[in-house]
């Protein structure tokens, strides 16, 4: 039996429904409470390797039954013991997987955290990393956050207590102002969508940590492939894997990753999310692993691709203004390039003639573009913020956050970047 000292003991009191049985201590000593367990057994290459190697090697180790290179999908919901206290180091799958346990090694090597939890949607993801929080703590955000993070945390301030300030973080003097004596965590979207802009993380960071808060980053947008926020000193970094990281648009999954050397604070999203029943599917976290193995080329492809796009829509005559890092006109173009290893595949843009009439055309007009929520798949979406995505902010709060109702998002995809630029040409025809 091993001690733990007392306030992780408490922690891990999370972790059992009968804190009495013998499988209890057995149970907090599994591997994947302990997030770091998978280090010690990875060839220290993998960890040292580059991206692309690390993404197709990370979280890969021969199974130990029949030596399969793939990853096996465990897809089982309990283990068996073979004497009261022994098993192979699982024991039901909600609580510890192995197919997860290899997802979570890969997303925590990537990022270069101290170890990470998968969870069953990028939503959940979110709601694990909220649950850090004690009743009546007080949160700051980003004002353009994902509707659907927007909309969570509308509902912890009437059912938890949660005390939330939105503000545009770019306003360092804001920030500070708007710190309380209660102020527990920093939440960053960065690049924001859907109107990509930027929060300097390094500077936020530095705010959070004098002030004892936690600094969140939600790194959807960009991947571990783009933009490493643990280097500029974020605690915890928070995915929908539904997006690039899986980059199929065929799972919806979400990870929590802590920093590194912060093995508390990994054991503890890691019980959280065993505690509120967050968990992903094996199956779904063998498809997000699969998908990971490409993402540095498809990050590569997706980007060139949207630079074009960009700059194609940045001088048609029919258009008013283009949200995209990548472009000099961005007013936080330098940061982009101080603070990401590339500008992403994310972008919006308002039309010179807007209204619902135009709008509608433009977006019914596409062939390859496919209007649809979600985003960071292999195939180019277009969506339409202020009816999908952000519907679920109020007209106010999207007015706030500057979403107008002409403004168009895009997915830039993979397929070859002419075919897209004819899209756009045809959609955009005969206005302006
Ligand atoms: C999609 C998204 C989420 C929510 O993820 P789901 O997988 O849809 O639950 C959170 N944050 C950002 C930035 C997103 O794009």
């Amino acid at each position: 039996m091993t001690l733990l000292p007392a306030d992780q003991l408490a922690d891990q009191h999370l972790d059992s429904n009968i804190p009495g049985n013998p499988a209890y201590h057995f149970t907090i000593n599994k591997p994947t409470s302990n997030p770091t367990a998978g280090w010690g057994q990875r060839p220290p290459l993998v960890r040292k390797a580059s991206l692309g190697t690390q993404c197709v090697h990370a979280g890969m180790q021969p199974d130990p039954a029949y030596g399969s290179v793939m990853v096996p999908i465990y897809q089982t919901s309990t283990f068996a013991f073979s004497d009261i206290c022994t098993n192979s180091g699982y024991d039901y799958t909600r609580s510890g997987n192995p197919t997860r346990a290899a997802l979570e090694d890969a997303i925590a090597l990537l990022e270069g955290g101290e170890g990470a939890t998968c969870t069953s949607t990028g939503m959940s993801a979110i709601l694990v990393a909220l649950n850090l929080l004690e009743h009546g703590s007080h949160l700051l955000c980003t004002i353009d956050c994902y509707g659907g993070t927007f909309r969570t945390l509308e509902h912890a301030k009437a059912a938890y207590g949660l005390d939330v300030t939105y503000l545009d973080l770019a306003d360092l003097g804001a920030v500070q102002a708007a710190l309380k004596p209660n102020t527990k965590m920093i939440w960053i979207e960065t690049p924001s969508n859907p109107l990509l802009r930027l929060t300097d993380i390094a500077a936020i960071s530095g705010v959070g940590k004098a002030h004892g808060c936690l600094t969140v980053v939600d790194n959807t947008f960009l991947s571990p492939a783009l933009q490493r926020p643990f280097e500029l000193g974020a605690d915890l970094v928070v995915h929908s894997t539904t997006k690039y990281l899986n980059g199929h648009s065929d799972v919806v999954g979400g990870a929590v990753v802590a920093a590194p050397g912060q093995v508390a604070l990994a054991q503890r999203i890691t019980s959280l999310n065993n505690l509120l029943g967050t968990s992903q599917s094996p199956h779904d976290c063998f498809l997000v692993l699969r998908g990971l193995k490409t993402l540095k080329l498809r990050m590569k492809a997706h980007e060139e691709n949207a630079q074009v796009v960009a700059e194609f829509l940045h001088a048609h005559p029919a258009v008013k203004s283009v949200h995209y890092p990548g472009l000099p006109s961005h007013p936080q173009h330098d940061l982009a390039k101080r603070q990401q290893d590339g500008f992403g595949a994310m972008l919006s843009f308002e039309l010179k003639e807007g209204g619902e009439a135009n709008v509608n055309r433009v977006l019914k007009g596409f062939r390859w573009f496919t209007l649809a929520e979600s985003l960071g798949g292999v195939e180019s979406l277009v969506a339409h913020p202020a009816s999908m995505t952000h519907a679920s902010m109020t007209p106010e709060a999207r007015k706030r956050a500057g979403i107008s109702d002409d403004l168009i998002r895009l997915s830039v995809g993979i397929e070859d970047v002419e075919d897209l630029v004819g899209d756009l040409e045809r959609a955009l025809e005969g206005l302006g």
